[in-house]
């Protein structure tokens, strides 16, 4: 747990460096945070798409990439993960939940994701990250403000209330044209699921073919739920 003069320093970091770094490219925050929290800082990829983990390689070598490995991932997502690990310059964590997904069926029945998904988030992603991040000062994320309308003023750089970490975007303002652009201009490798139309890609009993404009539309179909509440400060 960090001291309140550790959690002081970072916010004022972050008011200190919030406005120029809005501007700056994915390049410049990454290597601005590697500078500013060394070993302290971490990236979070879900394996939707290589872009974060490959630029955590190329511009902050090493770095750990914290995956969550809730249990209910699609084969595609796994097996980019897999070559993520064997075939990119950083350190790909697997974050699991306290319970495997057979104990949480024992305890809550054998379709939380259905019966009451925010638990389920909750126990198998939001948890488990926070207890993660408490290892580190600062976190990269590749969420987008084009990901969806409740993402839509995500700042490049905020204090994450709830976990107690500065957080890092750098793609904020990337564009889905962008992301496409970026990894054929580095020849990198997709999830197989984005071949088939998937625009945002998550755990296998909650996602679906997109149903709207909205590139996590299919997330969660038919529930009012839109985020799994990683990003909820
Ligand atoms: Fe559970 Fe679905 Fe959330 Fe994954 S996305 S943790 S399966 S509710």
């Amino acid at each position: 747990m960090k001291t309140a003069s550790e959690i002081s320093r970072l916010r004022s970091l972050v008011a200190r460096h919030a406005r120029d770094l809005e501007g700056a490219s994915a390049e410049t925050v990454i290597r601005w945070a590697r500078e500013t929290f060394g070993a302290r800082l971490c990236a979070t990829s879900s394996m939707g798409d290589v872009v974060i983990a490959h630029q955590a390689s190329q511009f902050a070598p090493g770095l750990d990439v914290l995956f969550l490995d809730t249990g209910y991932h699609f084969p595609e997502t796994l097996a980019l993960r897999n070559l993520v690990a064997s075939s990119f310059d950083v350190n790909v964590v697997d974050v699991r939940p306290e319970r495997s997904v057979e104990k949480q069926r024992e305890l809550w029945g054998r379709d939380l994701f259905d019966t009451d998904p925010d638990r389920c988030c909750r126990l198998r992603k939001v948890l488990p990250l926070r207890q993660a991040l408490a290892g580190y000062d600062a976190w990269i994320t590749g969420i987008r403000r084009a990901d969806s309308p409740q993402r839509a003023q995500t700042p490049v750089l905020s204090w994450d209330e709830v976990n107690q970490v500065v957080k890092v975007a750098p793609l904020a303002t990337w564009t889905s044209p962008m992301v496409g652009a970026y990894l054929e201009d580095h020849t990198l490798p997709s999830n197989r699921l984005t071949e088939l139309g998937y625009t945002s890609i998550g755990c296998q009993p909650c996602t679906s073919l997109p149903t709207g404009a909205d590139l996590r539309s299919g997330r969660w179909p038919g529930l009012q739920k839109t985020e799994c509440g990683l990003h909820a400060s």
